[in-house]
């Protein structure tokens, strides 16, 4: 019923021999403590590089066997659907193949199967309640590393269910990434522009983002983890503590988490919630943490969304829980969440910038517009929900229609000047052929989807407001007056 390691490392190299044009299969730098070979294999089709990432881990708890086999799943039907141009059906849920089309052409998305091969085989052959890796603890009788406490955010404080016991089952381990297999992760992190992460774990019906070490704040960006010392063995200690997170990110988290839970519903209907780390219980040095708090850390890095899954319901047994007798039917939940948290990953505007213009400069401008002016208001970040949701549907579109895509791309043009020049002004020609693309797209897919259609109109409306403006006026109006305000 589960892949033992040399299983899954046989289909995730026959993927990469049979499929080169899709399949690549890369060897991790560092082998496991007991010395196997790690792999992650990356997925994707068309051309172009410099793809944003998404990057998808599992097997991190030895036990909770049921995701590595769901992730190498999730590749065959990633690359049957792409190869046959077939939709991907899991229940009540279908990915169309231009869905997944869309997916590889736009991303690079990783898949780790199995970063913890030592612990999978340990599960398998000798004890199947084992967690941890095999590191053997000096002076100690006990073995064994949690590798989602290994990871330098807030590592060693032993704040909820954290431990620098060796004998813990959440132990903390030496050091920040003491273990080859969490290095294994975090040398992913540092090689590749990684927007999305997710460690896939069992179990509980969750999904979880950032923080998991406090309760998340918007209102105090100096109480933050880069004040606080590491290493302690004790709780952060500070009274009342609570992680800062922007409002735009905490937004982010939620709209993304909840796509997640809606197409996992759609399947077969099982509720899984969307809630932060900390409301299931503290932890601290967990990869979905470490992989979000890179660029606070570092202002240098680029932003990486992490988030952790709880695959499956809790059963009568832990036994059952952990690795059900038939995990089918969680695995295709899974799978579902995980193509919804790729197609999330995907930006309609990075396609017509990269694809069309050749560079991200208007993009990036239009970026820090979005991030520091329209999240700060209520009406903005109306805007900002809207444009997130009729992107997803224009994307396809502007990829497969040339011309569309050469009008937007004129307009994206124009609207990167706008966002960099306060005296430029919404010109009744942009106005106009902004007019005509969305007509164009509304015929294209407002049809079926009522939803893109009422969408739409109210970015046409907005277009006949804001033209003959200034970008200062444009944007006064957009922080001020959102979508439903007429
Ligand atoms: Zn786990």
């Amino acid at each position: 019923m589960y892949r033992t390691v040399a299983q899954l490392d046989s289909l995730t190299a026959a993927l990469a021999n049979w499929f080169p044009q899709l399949c690549t299969r890369t060897r991790l730098p560092e082998r496991s403590v007991q010395g196997r070979d790690v792999y992650a294999l990356r997925l994707r089709s068309g051309t172009g590089t410099n793809r944003r990432g998404v990057l998808l881990i599992g097997g991190t708890h030895s036990r909770e066997l049921m995701n590595p086999d769901a992730l190498v799943e999730l590749a065959v039907d990633l690359v049957v659907s792409r190869l046959n141009g077939t939709d991907v059906v899991y229940g009540g849920r279908t990915w169309s193949a231009q869905d997944v089309r869309l997916i590889l052409e736009t991303l690079d998305v990783w898949i780790v199967p199995c970063i913890n091969p030592d612990g999978r085989h340990h599960v398998m052959t000798v004890d199947g309640m084992w967690r941890k890796n095999l590191r053997d603890n000096p002076g100690t009788a006990c073995d064994g590393v949690d590798l989602n406490r290994n990871a330098a955010i807030l590592w060693g404080v032993t704040e909820g269910q954290t431990s620098c016991s060796p004998c813990s089952d959440v132990y903390v381990g030496p050091g920040a990434f003491s273990e080859p297999e969490t290095r294994n992760v975090k040398h992913l992190l540092d090689t590749q522009t990684i927007h999305t992460f997710a460690d896939v774990h069992s179990y509980s019906e969750l999904v979880l983002y950032p923080w998991g070490h406090a309760f998340n704040q918007s209102t105090n960006p100096a109480q933050r983890f880069t004040t606080l010392p590491t290493g302690t063995c004790a709780p952060i200690g500070v009274s009342g503590y609570q992680e800062y997170i922007t409002v735009r990110d905490q937004q982010r988290f939620e709209t993304v988490a909840g796509r997640i839970v809606d197409a996992i519903a759609a399947v077969r209907g099982r509720a899984y919630t969307p809630q932060t780390g900390r409301a299931l219980y503290a932890t601290t040095g967990t990869q979905s943490d470490y992989a979000y708090s890179r660029h606070i850390a570092d202002p240098a890095q680029g932003k990486t969304y992490g988030f952790t899954f709880e695959t499956g319901p809790r059963a009568a047994t832990l036994e059952e829980s952990f690795h059900p007798a038939d995990p089918t039917l969680i695995k295709r939940d899974a799978k579902s969440g995980l193509i919804a948290l790729a197609q999330q990953s995907i930006c309609a505007f990075d396609l017509i910038g990269l694809k069309l213009l050749g560079r991200r400069s208007e993009v990036d401008a239009l970026r820090t517009v979005r991030d520091e002016a329209l999240a700060k208001t209520e009406a903005g970040r109306e805007w900002i929900t809207l444009i997130e949701r009729v992107e997803l549907p224009i994307a396809p579109v502007l990829l497969d229609d040339e011309r569309l895509a050469a009008k937007a791309a004129k307009l994206l043009a124009h609207a990167g000047q706008l966002a960099t020049d306060t005296d430029q002004q919404f010109g009744d020609e942009e106005a106009d052929l902004g007019l005509d693309l969305l007509r164009d797209l509304d015929a294209r897919c407002g049809a079926e989807d009522g939803a893109v259609h009422t969408d739409l109109k109210a970015v046409s409306a907005l277009l006949e407001r804001l033209r003959g403006r200034s970008s200062a006026e444009m944007l006064k109006h957009l922080t001020t007056q959102g979508p439903r305000d007429g």
